[in-house]
């Protein structure tokens, strides 16, 4: 039988009629529709030369028929790479080169680009397609090809899509993600979130990226649910479809922007069923927060590219703050020693190390590059995510960051979030973050990035004050610098790699 996700997804509509998509205009886009215009996508695509296993490049903008595109490439056997249309013409370039596509369809935004590549590499590589799926060259192939396509047949081992890590520290690395990954993945969070046909999902992020396509997209196809599909996230138009829809997910940034706003009340979420937030760390205090104004807890869980979710706090039983929760049904997760590999036990104040883990619903390799794909997995194929932390006595998972976020500050081991949560724990501090920079005396020199509330005088000395009395002193920040927000990328999650080049020279 064969194994391809589009199978898999398609196998399971009963009502062709079922909304699957609503549009911020009200009009509905339903199950048979985004089917036909998957098989519609397929032809198009096969009428440029794309066949099983070509790669296809989507570098086109969130909508409706990005979604179909993705779809058409899984139906044929191609293998769907979506990049994010803010990256220019140089780093697609860089993509392309690495990836070999057959095809590139870009975003009718980016008319130069495409052109640039047309001319440069030939008709398949600039093709466009606009949100509306009617303007661009490659929307009129769509629209005048035919909506029957016989799905390809796959195993569960090939690979359906390849999605490019954000590549902080050397050059991007594209995951390949297999048909059985995506299958195994969606359906266990289908069942952890207890996802049905009668949920109505706000979907405001974007789809380049596994959150907004494999989480998000995945898991309504396989529960028959609708989405609300925006194009973007906006606070006050998530607040605006609340009373409708039954889940959100999101990045912690959604929550922060939310509780900005005097609308959000417990009134105002009464029809929703479940606040979902990952990508990035939510902090306990955004939690907290969370529950007083709105009377319903945030459901965090926590996972990456190259393996999908991970853990996620329960939908009934204790979600608990600052944790993301439990391991999902057939997926393993264990704590090894920095050093010497050995697996630690669980257990109340547990040491940290690195989180490694093993499953169905983890990566078959980095694309074209075997040594980063043996380094990557430790005997037994258990996966070395780069994150640390530790599971507490309840086998709930801590996350302490990432390795690489470590600062090693005269010999000893500083982890920025147990700095950050004294921070931000001030009264006054909005948010922070912790990085190492180079220092002459100590190796790296603990450096504090603070963005104050508004409309708050908080001085360096009140920070050191406070922090004086909680924290060892060789933990102490070297540096406090204040600054009007942090950057982040377009998942909310901050750059650190940013802050460490910015502040190099401040230390
Ligand atoms: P990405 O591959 O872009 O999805 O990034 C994955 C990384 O995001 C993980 O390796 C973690 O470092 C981080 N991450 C994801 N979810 C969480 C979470 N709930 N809490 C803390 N970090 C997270």
């Amino acid at each position: 039988m064969s194994q391809n996700f589009y199978h898999f997804f398609t196998s399971r509509i009963t009502d062709p009629n079922r909304p699957l998509f609503i549009k911020p205009d009200g009009s509905v886009v339903t199950y048979g529709a985004i089917i036909e215009l998957s098989g519609k996508m397929a032809n198009a695509l096969a009428a440029l030369g794309v066949k099983p296993d070509d790669r296809v490049v989507a570098y086109v903008d969130k909508s409706v028929g990005a979604v179909a595109l993705y779809l058409g490439c899984l139906r044929m056997g191609a293998v769907y790479i979506p990049l994010n249309t803010s990256f220019t013409l140089k780093e697609l370039e860089f993509f392309i080169a690495d990836a070999e596509p057959r095809a590139v369809i870009c975003s009718t935004e980016k008319p130069d680009i495409a052109a640039a590549l047309r001319n440069k590499l030939g008709e398949s590589f600039g093709e466009t397609l606009g949100t509306d799926c009617r303007s661009g060259s490659f929307a009129e192939r769509v629209a005048e090809s035919s909506s029957s396509f016989t799905a390809v047949g796959r195993r569960g081992g090939d690979i359906a899509a390849i999605l490019y890590t954000s590549g902080t520290t050397g050059r991007p690395k594209g995951a390949m993600l297999t048909h059985e990954n995506l299958a195994v993945n969606a359906l266990a969070l289908k069942d952890a979130w207890q996802m049905s046909s009668s949920d109505i999902i706000i979907h405001a992020l974007p789809i380049f990226h596994i959150h907004g396509l494999f989480v998000a997209v995945n898991v309504s196809l396989l529960a028959g649910s609708q989405m609300i599909f925006l194009p973007k996230f906006s606070a006050s138009e998530v607040l605006s479809y609340l009373p409708r829809a039954t889940v959100l997910m999101g990045v912690p940034t959604f929550y922060v922007m939310m509780l900005k706003d005097k609308q959000l009340n417990a009134d105002l979420v009464q029809h929703m069923r479940l606040f979902i937030s990952g990508s990035a760390p939510l902090l306990a205090s955004t939690h907290t927060l969370w529950r007083e104004r709105t009377k319903m807890e945030i459901v965090e869980r926590y996972g990456m590219t190259e393996t999908g979710i991970l853990t996620s706090n329960p939908v009934l039983g204790e979600r608990v703050p600052g944790t993301v929760g439990i391991p999902l049904p057939g997926v393993k997760v264990r704590i090894t020693d920095r050093i010497t590999h050995r697996t630690l036990p669980r257990k109340k104040n547990a040491k940290i190390g690195m989180i490694e883990v093993k499953g169905p619903n983890v990566f078959a390799g980095y694309w074209q590059m075997l040594e980063k794909t043996k380094e990557a997995f430790r005997r037994g194929k258990f996966f070395i995510t780069g994150d640390l932390g530790f599971i507490d006595e309840r086998g709930y998972l801590n996350i302490a960051g990432r390795e690489k976020d470590v600062i090693i500050t005269g010999g000893e081991n500083v982890y920025p979030k147990e700095v950050e949560q004294e921070i931000d724990a001030i009264d006054g501090v909005m948010e922070s973050a912790v990085v190492g920079v180079p220092h002459e005396k100590f190796g790296e020199g603990v450096t504090a990035i603070i963005v104050r509330k508004e409309n708050v005088a908080l001085s360096e000395q009140d920070v050191f004050d406070v922090l004086r009395k909680n924290i060892a002193g060789y933990k102490l920040p070297k540096k406090i610098i204040f600054t009007e927000s942090l950057p982040r990328n377009a998942m909310g999650k901050v750059q650190k790699e940013e802050l460490r080049r910015q502040y190099c020279v401040a230390c």
